[in-house]
């Protein structure tokens, strides 16, 4: 069997087609046994069931048929065009039968660069009546045809998957295209497709109408037709809901088991003391209200499973400090786990400086940290002198061992699944678990995701903080907020100015930031100390600016957006956003919260080039799903809302679904086939009915839940999810 452990799997040279130099192109992609080559499906498909020649679109324009068909065909000529209101690339694309136009009007530069004379093209889209009368495609989606595939497709009239190659090198994918990879998975699938085996059970496949996994990666990768590609994606998306959903049911289920041994008895001595002589402030009602139940679930002899929903700056950070401090007073020991390094750092500075005078050992662990301190704090928590481990996912590593963790806290669940929650859990005998998210979820999100999880809420900020004013501002008035920057400057407060960063552009990006940097700090602001963090700084480099920012030796912090999430520094009131139209709503929102965390006024300046107040339509012409506009109507809220839950409610609606991006910065679970929010309704019944399949055989005894025990076994660790029940 192919996908179920198997000490003698073949390697991935057995397959005809790859030797030693393909077999490592094949492993940066990630794939290294022939399980992750069968496996690897394509991320997107063009259907070619109806391709056209040119000339028969004349006929579609007039016959006034819309529906979404293929053309291909090589560039005759690419060109920009001004028109009195904008500008669009024209491009012009022949087969033997005629000449059609392609326009674009976003991204122009970037296809500029794309489509290149004599480059043959498959194009799909609905064909539309341009100004002249004549037939157009706008925006297309496109596909770029390698001459070697030929001109084959045209007449194989079927839906050719497309392989992503990312994490192959660009002087690579020359020798190495997607339609190599193509043959090399044929070639895997006709001798090894049949060893596959069917991971769910036959009365779960018939109940709800799911073809065979076979057949759906055989359709995955060669689909029959649109209908069976969807069966196949269909079957694909329940598995991927159903495993998730049954791993937290059984972790849910564990925690229903009482254990005597887990129950906190006391608030404890450096609690109280903490509490009546060193609390900064007074806590808010919410605060209180969460921390009372949390020693609720710490007292229950139930292991606490507990979300805790706040907004930016309502201040979770100190119900984290407080109640790890009556889980030491209690004997157990705590793991706080960040999702950066900046972020552990921070807490670790946090916890340090408020238990100063309290006999408390915290420890930081990431991935950095010298070896030498590394294996004294690893010792340390395997004896039990260690208290508090600070941390990053480094703490999930193997070799992280506790003498007797009590509590476990995620802060900012990015990234981190039931899965990763698992992990961390496993290091302690059912220790209690706090998760602190700062992103609002729709209910029924929140159930997909957190389905194992109780939830708490802060509701309310601290008292003394006032609304922070938004602004959005083009470009041309830079200036005036320089001098505006310099005044708050002057006024003893700080600044933090960012610009974007995406993956796509990374390298031009942090060009871009650089020298933007150089020229803020050696033509702007010569008098004031300005700081530059970003991601490809070293750890230690990263802590040290964050530190002369929190001490006030950097007055402007100039950075990317890895500050986005829970960098406190009370002291920032200005935060400028560069380019704002290029983030995300709900990381403005992170961003923003970065200031309004004193008592002092605070202000967030969006700079950008889209104007807000434009009420011309953009879709007037041509009717554009436009990222500009788009892009408008997330300034628009951020001018508009401050509350968290609102924005995100906005975001959620401005996303629609598919966009995988989008779900990966909010800190949802990434998945390869299910949309979240497409998805809900199937995520429901699914949910329902694992909770209920648990219920019923909680051990997974039943004969027909055997493959269940073992796909968990191997796909997910073993002893993570199943130790208790095993
Ligand atoms: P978040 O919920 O975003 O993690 P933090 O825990 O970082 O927020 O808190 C934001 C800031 O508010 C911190 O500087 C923190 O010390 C401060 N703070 C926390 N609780 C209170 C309170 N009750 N009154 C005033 N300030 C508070
Ligand atoms: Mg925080």
């Amino acid at each position: 069997m192919l996908n179920i452990p198997n000490e003698n799997l073949p390697s991935l040279r057995f397959i005809k087609g790859v030797g030693e130099a393909r077999e490592k192109i094949l492993n940066s992609l990630g794939i290294f046994t022939i399980e992750d080559l069968i496996f690897y499906f394509p991320y997107k498909y063009y259907d070619r069931t109806t391709v056209l020649r040119i000339s028969q679109a004349y006929s579609l324009v007039s016959s006034g048929l819309n529906e979404e068909v293929t053309f291909i065909g090589k560039i005759k000529s690419v060109r920009k065009v001004q028109t009195y209101r904008r500008q669009f690339l024209e491009i012009v694309l022949f087969d033997k039968t005629g000449f059609l136009k392609v326009i674009f009007f976003e991204g122009i530069n970037y296809f500029q660069k794309i489509f290149l004379q004599d480059l043959l093209v498959a194009f799909s889209g609905k064909i539309q009546q341009g100004t002249d009368g004549s037939p157009v495609l706008i925006h297309p989606t496109f596909d770029i045809i390698k001459e070697q595939e030929g001109f084959d497709f045209q007449n194989t009239n079927k839906i050719v998957p497309r392989y992503s190659l990312r994490g192959i090198s660009q002087a690579k994918t020359k020798a190495f295209g997607s339609h190599t990879l193509r043959n090399i998975i044929q070639n895997a699938l006709s001798k090894y497709l049949s060893s596959v085996r069917e991971t769910l059970p036959d009365y779960i496949l018939k109940k709800f109408g799911l073809i065979g996994l076979i057949r759906a990666i055989k359709n995955l990768h060669n689909p029959e037709n649109q209908e069976m590609l969807k069966k196949a994606q269909h079957r694909m998306k329940f598995e991927e809901i159903f495993y998730y959903q049954l791993l937290a049911a059984l972790n849910r289920s564990m925690v229903k088991k009482f254990d005597e041994s887990i129950v906190y008895k006391k608030v404890g001595e450096n609690a109280r003391f903490f509490i009546e002589n060193k609390l900064p402030f007074e806590l808010t009602e919410d605060q209180k209200k969460v921390i009372r139940e949390i020693f609720n679930d710490f007292k229950s002899g139930y292991p606490m499973n507990r979300l805790l929903q706040g907004d930016v700056g309502s201040g979770k950070t100190l119900v984290a400090l407080i109640t790890a401090l009556i889980s030491v007073d209690n004997g157990f020991q705590v793991a706080l786990m960040a999702p950066t390094e900046i972020l552990a750092f921070q807490h670790y500075n946090y916890f340090t400086h408020l238990l100063k005078d309290i006999p408390v050992n915290v420890g930081l662990l990431t991935s950095s940290t010298p070896n030498n301190i590394r294996r004294k704090y690893l010792e340390m928590a395997e004896t039990g002198q260690l208290h508090i481990l600070i941390g990053t996912h480094a703490l999930i590593e193997e070799d992280v061992q506790f003498k007797n963790l009590g509590y476990v806290i995620i802060d900012e669940q990015h990234r981190f699944g039931v899965i990763q929650r698992a992990k961390l859990k496993i290091k302690g005998r059912n220790p209690h678990l706090l998760v602190m998210t700062a992103t609002p979820i729709p209910r029924t999100l929140a159930l997909t995701i957190y389905s194992d999880l109780d939830v708490s809420f802060i509701k309310t900020m601290p008292k003394n903080r006032k609304p922070i004013r938004t602004h959005v501002i083009t470009p041309e008035k830079r200036n005036s907020l320089y001098d505006f920057i310099r005044s708050e400057i002057q006024k003893g407060n700080q600044a933090y100015i960012i610009y974007p960063l995406i993956e796509e552009s990374e390298k031009m990006d942090l060009e871009d930031v650089i020298s933007n940097y150089n020229k803020l700090k050696n033509e702007i602001f010569t008098d004031i100390s300005v700081g530059m963090l970003h991601g490809k700084l070293s750890s230690d480099e990263k802590e040290e600016i964050m530190s002369k920012f929190i001490k006030g030796e950097i007055q402007i912090l100039v950075s990317t957006s890895v500050i986005e999430v829970g960098i406190d520094n009370p002291n920032a009131t200005v935060i400028v956003i560069e380019e704002a139209q290029r983030f995300g709503l709900s990381q403005l929102h992170q961003l923003r919260g970065r200031v309004g965390r004193s008592d002092k006024q605070s202000y967030c300046i969006l700079v950008s080039d889209i104007e807000i107040d434009d009420s011309r339509p953009l879709r007037q012409i041509f009717d554009l799903n436009s990222q500009k506009s788009i892009a408008r109507e997330r300034l628009k809220a951020m001018k508009k809302f401050s509350d968290g839950f609102k924005i995100a409610e906005i975001d959620f609606k401005l996303r629609g679904p598919g966009d995988i991006f989008g779900t990966r910065q909010s800190g949802i679970p990434e998945f390869k086939f299910v949309d979240i929010f497409a998805d809900q309704e199937l995520i429901e019944l699914i949910r329902e009915f694992t909770f209920k399949l648990v219920e019923e055989d909680p051990d997974l005894q039943k004969n027909e839940h055997q493959i269940l025990r073992e796909v968990i076994k191997y796909r997910y660790s073993y002893k993570e999810f199943l130790s208790n029940i095993a």
